[in-house]
């Protein structure tokens, strides 16, 4: 049904795009209260963990994708060459057709919203698919997304592995996958069977890098926020530290600073912490508490799925809490000697979603920039990078394939069509191209 839809053209009018686009601004605005108790249900997240990292950060999309959506429809005019200097070449950006978007459940609002703002941008007809596991969020977005949209060409799926296994048998268009590489890979072969472009958002262990040349509270701070932001279950958390044996030993105070102040001395009462989505999740992050030695936290709660913001110590690269991207509130410390150790053992692991290094000394950071590969970078910071719309979004390697965000997100869901209207007259010209070939070489 959604890709007769689509043939009738009605998703491709400019003002079919911007109704739709303001009608999911509405969703957001009317269903804010909705959205933070689903998000709270959840994963115990807070309304400014919310608003900040979901539905702001998505409202934005719904706006800039307004402001400028006639502008990103333009055909953009490219140069000819001498054979075809009197026609007219251009890029047509024409939507693929029937996307099928799959979410994860760590930001359920945001995963889902963000590529869908682009794929409607661009014209497609879409079929969402959310997680089973944030079922408080998955019910706001079955229930009263579809009341917004036009149904005729979106629509909500709900299901786990099975039901998306399903899915993935049928030809799509384009498959837009945010989840884990187990399944990017998955989805990967599901969408080979019918030649499906893609994208593939995915995860890993994001290194973080602290130079001795560093105030240690400004960096325990920033770390501390960004790994223990939604109960540290956020794909471009830094993962692990990797730092001196000298600076670990100031780390651990300063980190045990910023978790006091962040969340007061007894964390697990602290409404500004999340908590883990499920049983399954907290017994696996229970198993990685055993690592190194805990400096920090340590504690956990199973009624509430609640694991203290911890820090390890002395880690061993070969500890399962090494192996596996953590996906919860455990930071492991790593020694290495140097600068030259840390890029070494960052580059003998696949190639992570985002990257950290803090350092006083500008040229430090720059190193780590040029001699590794993430999909994204970002220095003297956490994740704030991905709050830019102007930068792309996305991974490399294991970490996924393809961008998003902004005008990417536009530019992802649509067909760049090379498109050359030559002029049907001056044919004379055209002399010059065909055969007998023998005498025009000579000319040549
Ligand atoms: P997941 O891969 O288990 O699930 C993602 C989606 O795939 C869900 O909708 C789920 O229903 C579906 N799914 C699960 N098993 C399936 C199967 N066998 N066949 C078909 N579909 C299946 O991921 P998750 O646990 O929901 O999310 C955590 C992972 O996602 C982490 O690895 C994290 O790093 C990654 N992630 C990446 C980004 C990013 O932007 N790159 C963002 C958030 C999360």
């Amino acid at each position: 049904m959604l890709k007769e839809a689509f043939n009738t053209g009605k998703t491709k009018m400019a003002k079919f795009r911007a109704e739709q686009l303001e009608s999911l601004g509405q969703f957001l605005q009317d269903n804010s209260k909705q959205l933070h108790d689903a998000l709270d249900g959840d994963l115990g997240k807070s309304a400014f963990e919310s608003d900040m990292s979901e539905i702001i950060l998505c409202q934005n999309e719904v706006d800039l994708a307004l402001k400028n959506l006639q502008t990103w429809m333009k055909d953009e005019s490219v140069s000819t060459n001498f054979l075809t200097k009197f026609s007219s070449a251009f890029i047509r950006k024409e939507p693929f057709g029937l996307v099928l978007i799959i979410a994860p459940w760590n930001y359920p609002l945001n995963l889902m919203i963000m590529p869908l703002v682009g794929a409607i941008a661009a014209g497609n007809c879409v079929v969402l698919k959310p997680s089973e596991m944030s079922k408080n969020t998955e019910k706001v977005l079955a229930e009263l997304l579809p009341q917004y949209l036009d149904q005729s060409c979106f629509a909500v799926v709900l299901g786990g592995p099975e039901e998306t296994g399903q899915l993935l048998k049928h030809k799509f268009d384009y498959i837009f996958f945010t989840g884990s590489p187990r399944v990017g890979k998955i989805v990967m072969a599901a969408a080979a069977k019918h030649l499906t472009p893609i994208t593939l958002e995915l995860g890993g262990k994001n290194p973080c890098y602290v130079d001795d040349n560093c105030d240690p509270q400004t960096v325990a701070n920033r770390v501390a926020w960004f790994r223990y932001f939604n109960a540290g279950q956020t794909c471009v958390a830094p993962d692990y530290v990797l730092c001196s044996q000298e600076m670990q030993e100031r780390l651990v105070p300063a980190l045990q600073n910023a978790i006091t102040r962040f969340y007061g001395d007894n964390p697990q009462t602290s409404p500004n912490l999340g908590r883990i989505i499920n049983q399954k999740h907290f017994e696996r992050l229970q198993g990685l508490l055993g690592c190194g030695r805990v400096a920090i936290g340590g504690q956990s709660d199973e009624g509430e799925r609640y694991i203290a913001p911890t820090v390890l110590v002395d880690v061993q690269e070969t500890e399962p809490v090494m192996q596996e991207e953590i996906f919860g509130p455990i930071l492991p410390l790593v020694t290495v000697r140097n600068l030259d150790e840390a890029i070494e053992f960052i580059n003998r692991r696949e190639k992570p979603l985002a990257l950290y290094a803090y350092s006083n000394n500008v040229e430090v950071i720059k190193q780590v920039l040029a001699r590794t590969s993430s999909g994204s970078f970002c220095g003297n910071d956490g994740f704030m990078h991905m709050t830019l719309s102007s930068l792309p979004f996305g991974g490399v390697g294991s970490s996924g394939m393809g961008r998003y965000h902004g005008k990417f997100s536009f530019d992802t869901f649509s067909n760049q069509r090379a498109c050359l209207l030559s002029c049907s007259g001056m044919e004379k010209l055209n002399d010059l191209r065909y055969p007998p070939y023998s005498p025009r070489r000579q000319q040549l």
